[in-house]
């Protein structure tokens, strides 16, 4: 691991990608990176320089843009070299610049248990909320460190882990980083928990050999299925499931493999979503289907954005196996998330949902930092999961697990929570401290002439959102109430 990160490598991997990025810039930056890193190593004796590299391979590989490969080769400059920030402006303009200090002021941030913990996250996602592309950097940064810790002494190992378990892999996962997610937690896992790590390994690269035959024949049977029913398809390949969440998944079964369906599963890329449904419809034809076990993530997708077909079937008239059928857009999306379709400048005016999502998160944090109340609320809407709430018209709104029809009302409309006393959901009157499940369609009734939220919904309410949006209002009723006096 690391011999192999040279600037040549770095070239690769972007015509590799097809980027258009401007090679003459890249080569400045590495050039400015390699001289201001000039005599330093890393804990492996290697030269540092081949940190920022791979950093900057990482960030071509999930297609980012020219500024973000450079200010990912320079982004450990202003740390501990004597290149400032405003040589950085001068040289390759603000853009970079802003990036590279963006990163710089995440590093400040230091891991020291619960504590700092929520405060940390807060942080991260200012500086999200101001520029996605940092974070991004600054995980791919995390990344290569993770693949070199061996060569940190055993308590930093663990620290460092540690974080990424709890901190990293959670908001990847969040924003759909499905890849980097994985990456994350495996190269973690095995410092974390090593002797679970070498167990789980050994048992998966025996699993695999055991079933190599099997999978062979029956990759081979549902191509000619495919072949037969006249079904155009990308791909037919099999995946073996990441080790930390198979751990994971193991953990809640007593560690018995033969409740775990998907450690292998075959996964089908066909062209359209209707090619998805038929190719599922084939399928089930010839294998019988395990009952409960199919899955359309397509018509409703995980709360991380995740969507494709899955289900499970009795393979030879025996073997349980997992199958899972998307398109090449959807197996993109789950890979890559948000770097996949996070286009930088072009489409300011219709950003992703998870966007706006963290620039929401960030403003309101800026407003209500003071209150240790909503630190808790946050960390709640980063991790618990998402439910998708239907508006009458089928507009979707997504919402945390657990919230209410009052969370609903202020995703709305501000007025529209302010003014709600009841709710329709799935066309029956509802109390407003109800709790939503995915898939309900919520109707808010509102009174026009009600002069202020209910002081008591601070209670109800789940999202950071809507306790904002009923502090507010509340204040600024009281305001106005006593300039009329
Ligand atoms: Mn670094």
């Amino acid at each position: 691991m690391g011999n192999d990160y040279t600037l040549d490598k770095l070239l690769d991997a972007i015509k590799e990608n097809d980027l258009k990025v401007d090679n003459k810039a890249i080569i400045a930056a590495f050039k400015l990176a390699e001289k201001s890193h000039s005599g330093q190593k890393r804990a492996s004796g290697q030269d540092f320089i081949i940190h920022p590299v791979a950093t900057a391979i990482y960030l071509a590989n999930l297609k980012m843009d020219q500024p973000t490969i450079m200010a990912g080769l320079l982004h450990d400059v202003l740390e501990d070299t004597p290149t400032t920030s405003e040589m950085l402006r001068k040289h390759f303009g603000k853009e970079v610049q802003t990036l590279v200090e963006g990163v710089s002021n995440l590093d400040k941030l230091k891991y020291h248990g619960n504590k700092y913990y929520i405060e940390n996250l807060r942080k991260m996602f200012v500086a999200m909320a101001k520029d996605i592309r940092v974070i991004l950097i600054k995980f791919a940064d995390r990344l290569h460190n993770l693949q070199t810790l061996e060569h940190l002494p055993p308590e930093k190992q663990k620290r460092i882990a540690h974080e990424s378990l709890e901190i990293y892999a959670p908001i990847a996962h969040r924003f759909g980083l499905g890849e980097l997610k994985g990456n994350l937690e495996d190269w973690a896992f095995r410092y974390v928990y090593p002797e679970e790590f070498m167990w789980l390994n050994q048992r998966t690269i025996e699993l695999y050999s055991e079933k190599a035959n099997y999978l062979k024949n029956f990759k081979k049977e549902i191509r000619n299925l495919m072949n037969i029913e006249n079904i155009q398809y990308n791909a037919i390949y099999d995946r073996v499931k990441r080790l930390y969440s198979l751990y994971r998944k193991l953990q809640k079964y007593n560690n018995d493999f033969s409740q775990i369906y998907d450690a292998i599963a075959l996964r089908i890329i066909v062209p359209t979503i209707s090619d998805c449904y038929t190719c599922l419809g084939i399928i089930h034809c010839k294998y019988r289907p395990l009952k409960g076990r199919i899955k359309d993530y397509i018509a409703q997708p995980k709360p991380n954005g995740y969507k494709s077909l899955h289900t499970t079937v009795f393979a030879d008239g025996y073997e349980l196996i997992e199958i899972q059928i998307r398109t090449p857009e959807m197996n993109t999306e789950a890979l890559f998330g948000i770097a996949a379709h996070w286009d930088y400048k072009a489409n300011e005016g219709k950003k992703s949902a998870k966007i706006k999502w963290v620039q929401e998160l960030a403003q309101l944090s800026s407003q209500l930092k003071d209150d240790p109340q909503y630190l808790e609320t946050l960390k709640l809407d980063i991790f618990q999961n998402q439910i998708f709430i239907l508006t009458p018209k089928g507009d979707v709104i997504e919402l945390p697990e657990h919230s209410t029809p009052i969370d609903f009302a202020y995703h709305i409309h501000t007025e529209i929570g302010n003014k709600c006393t009841n709710a329709k959901i799935n066309g029956r009157i509802a109390s407003l401290d109800s709790t939503l499940k995915n898939g309900d369609i919520v109707e808010i009734i509102t009174d026009k002439n009600r002069k202020q939220p209910n002081i008591d919904w601070l209670k109800i309410v789940k999202t950071h959102t809507a306790k904002g949006k009923i502090k507010t209002a509340l204040n600024k009723y009281r305001r106005a109430q006593i300039r009329n006096f």
